[in-house]
């Protein structure tokens, strides 16, 4: 096992006080104070009007591309440089996914690139805000309104990401979270929809939960699905969420820490947009070359050290390469980058054993 993990859940706070009511109430599906409280307080840190919780990130962008009625025949643009379930997402639907370069500075899907991939059958733009950082809001969503798209945010890793003030997931249509383990806040699984406008959110709880109709019971209007998230998990997340702003400033000290700590070597960083504040979910450094990136995770594990590879682009998986053209920037940055470990546990001693292991390692590069 490592010694310096790259990321565990920090459930310290009122955690298990919250679960053991759901025990012993018997309270542990979904149904139960938790859920509504979860969602309402989720919905007042990002302000916005709607949020409904759900069984995880990946369900919660299938919800909100049907809720959209993004279906078969629509094209969707969406980062190749991003996690896998994204892409998903728009399979699921019947949906075509259209992929688009990153951005070399701040790694996120490019605007520019995403105005060139729009055709006729282009229904919709999945923006997903990489590690933390936070896409060009205001660029995607100028693109969408002039050429008549639907905006939808992919969230998992921007919980408490915001620009000038504004959360990101209150820019588009629909926006997703997910509460997975390794996530700023978790809930074991789970995840959150949310939106602006009262008739989605509704749509988005009527498939949430099997598509029964309004005051009628056992009858179902529309085909849905069994997404809920339990009062247990619920739970966890109401817990956590009383803890995301000491979270987040810890995980923003760690990342500055890191940031001096390795000021000198020879590393490339994701850069933020003007305004921008990250989530700094995951701490991400570029190595040299893509050679040198196998010797520098190698060096790290030895020192007990655990590290992730960046996303591989989605555009050179078996599902999704046919007939696919290169992406240059996305390749490079999934070629050298590594995900260093994140977790807001860490200490200034362990950052500084990182960066001595990382100096010698690139030294010996070089
Ligand atoms: C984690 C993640 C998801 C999926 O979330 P799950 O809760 O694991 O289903 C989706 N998109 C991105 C970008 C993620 O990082």
């Amino acid at each position: 096992m490592y010694r310096i993990p790259v990321y565990q859940p920090d459930l310290t706070g009122k955690e298990r006080e919250y679960v053991l009511e759901c025990l012993e109430s018997t309270w542990i599906s979904s149904k139960g104070r938790f859920i509504g409280e979860f969602e309402t307080g989720f919905a007042g840190f990002i302000a916005t009007p709607h949020a409904a919780c759900v069984s995880n990130g990946t369900v919660a962008l299938h919800l909100a591309l049907l809720a959209l009625d993004i279906g078969p025949g629509d094209e969707v643009i969406v980062p190749t440089l991003t996690y896998i379930a994204s892409v998903n997402a728009i399979r699921y639907v019947g949906a075509t996914p259209v992929f688009c370069d990153s951005h070399l500075d701040t790694w996120q899907m490019d605007p520019a690139d995403v105005e060139r991939r729009i055709t006729p059958r282009t229904r919709a733009v999945m923006a997903v805000h990489l590690y933390g950082g936070a896409c060009d809001m205001p660029a995607l969503a100028d693109i969408c309104r002039r050429h008549g798209l639907k905006l939808i945010e992919d969230c998992a890793e921007a919980i408490g990401t915001r620009i000038n003030g504004r959360h990101v997931g209150t820019f588009g249509d629909v926006a997703t979270f997910s509460f997975f383990g390794n996530k700023t806040i978790t809930t074991g699984e789970g995840g959150m929809v949310v939106c602006g406008d009262a008739a989605v959110d509704d749509r988005i709880r009527r498939l949430r939960g099997q598509g029964l109709a309004p005051n009628r019971e056992y009858w179902h209007d529309m085909v849905g699905y069994n997404y809920r998230m339990t009062n247990i998990c619920a739970a966890i997340g109401l817990a956590q969420l009383e803890r995301v702003d000491e979270i987040l400033a810890r995980k923003a000290a760690l990342a500055a820490d890191y940031r001096q700590a390795l000021g000198s070597l020879p590393l490339g960083f994701q850069a933020s947009l003007p305004g921008e504040a990250s989530s700094h979910w995951m701490v991400t450094v570029l190595v040299p070359t893509a050679e040198a990136r196998g010797a520098v995770r190698q060096a790290l594990a030895e020192a007990g050290i655990e590290t992730r590879p960046v996303f591989y682009p989605i555009h050179t998986m078996p599902m999704y390469c046919d007939g696919q053209p290169d992406f240059p920037v996305a390749q490079g940055i999934a070629s050298r980058g590594i995900n260093l470990p994140s977790w807001h546990g860490l200490g200034s001693a362990d950052v500084r054993n990182i960066a001595g292991v990382l100096a010698t390692c690139l030294e010996g590069i070089a």
